[in-house]
């Protein structure tokens, strides 16, 4: 999935954001320091940083000048400081995104997306680095839009594919329905049942159904996960 450098010098919050990015398939190093993380920058590529901004050796601001200085990888800053004037400020230095601590894994999850899908699509040429998602026997393509089910190809409609393609990418962590309606289907409000239809058509082609689920779980009235069959 993605390269994540995460900078943070709280060891409790370090230890638990590298464990949620690997669950969720990310090669993830980690630092705890501004400079330690430029000298990691400089050495190793990395998809997007996720910068806390309370660092022992250089301040929040400086240390994203500086890491912009060397590179433009997609920045997401972390702050316990819920300050308008100086988030603003660092969107303007060039951070990507930010998070507010404490923040959900979910909300880890959207923004890195969001940020990902950003950089990869103004990449100059750029093909884009992401390789198949493998969840359990699933693996999806997203770049040549296709999916194989324990090295069988699944015969999916468009939407059946994004759909598919977006529960893969974020293994595990349960998507709201108004979230797949938003990123899907690209509507703000809609129909609990085109969601239902769509997922029940997939729920086939997997060759499971709602009541004896493998990959796709609903969690009624919260929404939908994807994960590895148990
Ligand atoms: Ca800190």
């Amino acid at each position: 999935m993605a390269r994540v450098l995460v900078v943070e010098d709280d060891q409790f919050v370090r230890s638990a954001l590298i464990r949620h990015l690997t669950e969720a398939a990310h090669t993830v190093r980690s630092v705890g320091t501004a400079l330690e993380a430029l000298r990691e920058v400089a050495q190793v590529g990395f998809d997007v940083v996720i910068l806390d901004l309370g660092l022992p050796d250089l301040d929040g601001g400086e240390a994203l000048k500086m890491l912009r200085g060397i590179t433009d990888v997609p920045v997401i800053i972390a702050t316990a400081r819920d300050d308008e004037t100086e988030i603003v400020r660092l969107l303007n230095d060039g951070a990507d995104d930010y998070l507010t601590k404490p923040f959900s894994v979910e909300h880890l999850s959207a923004r890195m997306t969001a940020v990902l899908r950003r950089s990869r699509a103004t990449a100059p040429g750029a093909e884009p680095s992401s390789p198949a998602i493998r969840v359990g026997g699933l693996c999806v393509d997203p770049l040549r839009r296709r999916a194989q089910l324990d090295g069988c190809a699944l015969d999916l409609t468009r939407r059946e594919f994004d759909l598919l393609a977006f529960l893969a990418g974020r293994p595990g962590v349960v998507v709201a329905r108004r979230e797949l309606l938003a990123e899907v289907w690209q509507q703000s409000y809609g129909d609990d049942q085109t969601i239902d239809v769509h997922l029940s058509w997939l729920r086939r082609k997997l060759g499971e159904t709602a009541a004896r689920p493998r990959y796709l779980h609903t969690l009624r009235g919260v929404g939908v996960k994807l994960e590895p069959p148990q």
